[in-house]
């Protein structure tokens, strides 16, 4: 199995976040991890993209040390690792954990480290994506773009755009997508989440290989075209479109319009702590929704295996 779409802070097992709260000596967020995951959830479920990333906060306030960075990284791939999937990967934007003084270097090299120590414990193969974000100063996500450029040849494989999308914030995002590109640096693109078919427009020109969510496409027949055309891959995650209200319900999630339309989709649990699932639950939740057959859940699988960024 292989899982492209999946965010490091969000993926943190509440445990671990309550204990590196504890360790860093702050006002903790709830008393137990419990309630820390009923925090997470319900702030996913709020139905509301902006309220959902701000929860993210929560996290990246204990993301601010190496030792942390590594540790979470660490647990991440022994999860991927233990849940018998072969190839994964993990996202983060490095500029968000840079508050307390480390370098977006310092960020990514911490989580090389966590992948590192978890391989060597369990074979699993794991690409690293970084994250680009449109509210963050541009000279920082310049800074992303030359790290990725540095790190080529290493598991840092790709770019993403991440944080709060609205209509046209991907905009402010060209100068850094056309230096990718001068480096050869592939790249997928959040887009079209929300009702914003300029991004996944502008995603297309710029070049993205896949596009992270694109719901909105479904109702614009000319991109949905483009989209095939182009041979770009969606990165489908239905729990978190449910939980953002990009879709009203599982069964109005367009992936099987895309399947069958000719598009390339793959299934991904894009923020499993947040929304309590994983990628096993996002397979049956596809296969019960839309009577998906196996056959049709391992073409998905084998597109991601594909479309993957770490050859
Ligand atoms: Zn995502």
């Amino acid at each position: 199995m292989n899982e492209l779409h999946l965010h490091l802070d969000g993926s943190i097992s509440p445990e671990t976040c309550l204990d590196l709260y504890k360790l860093q000596r702050r006002p903790l967020p709830a008393n137990t991890a419990v309630e820390l995951a009923a925090i997470l959830s319900k702030a996913a479920n709020s139905k509301s993209l902006s309220a959902f990333i701000d929860a993210f906060d929560i996290v990246d306030t204990v993301l601010q040390q190496n030792e942390a960075i590594e540790r979470v990284t660490y647990e991440l791939v022994k999860r991927i690792a233990n849940a018998g999937i072969d190839y994964a990967e993990i996202r983060y934007a490095p500029v968000l954990s840079t508050k307390l003084g480390l370098s977006q270097l310092e960020v990514v090299q911490a989580m090389q480290a966590g992948v590192s120590r978890a391989q060597r414990e369990k074979p699993v193969k794991i690409g690293i994506i970084l994250c680009l974000m449109p509210n963050a100063k541009e000279i920082d996500n310049l800074d992303t773009v030359e790290i990725a450029r540095q790190l080529k040849g290493t598991n840092v494989c790709a770019l993403d755009c991440a944080g709060k999308e609205t209509s046209g914030s991907l905009q402010k995002l060209v100068p850094c997508f056309t230096l990718a590109n001068n480096y050869g640096i592939p790249f997928t693109m959040h887009a079209g989440e929300i009702d914003a078919p300029e991004n996944v427009d502008l995603a297309i020109q710029l070049g993205a290989k896949r596009i992270g969510h694109g719901t909105c496409i479904v109702n614009y027949p000319e991109l949905m075209k483009k989209v095939k055309e182009h041979n770009i891959l969606i990165e489908c995650c239905l729990s978190s479109n449910f939980a953002t209200k990009a879709v009203d319900r599982i069964l109005d999630h367009p992936i099987k319009k895309f399947y069958e339309y000719g598009i390339p989709v793959c299934l991904s649990s894009d923020d499993p702590t947040f929304l309590n699932t994983n990628l096993g639950n996002e397979w049956k939740l596809a296969r019960d929704a839309f009577l998906f057959t196996y056959d049709d859940l391992a073409k998905m699988d084998n597109f991601a295996g594909e479309y993957r960024f770490l050859k």
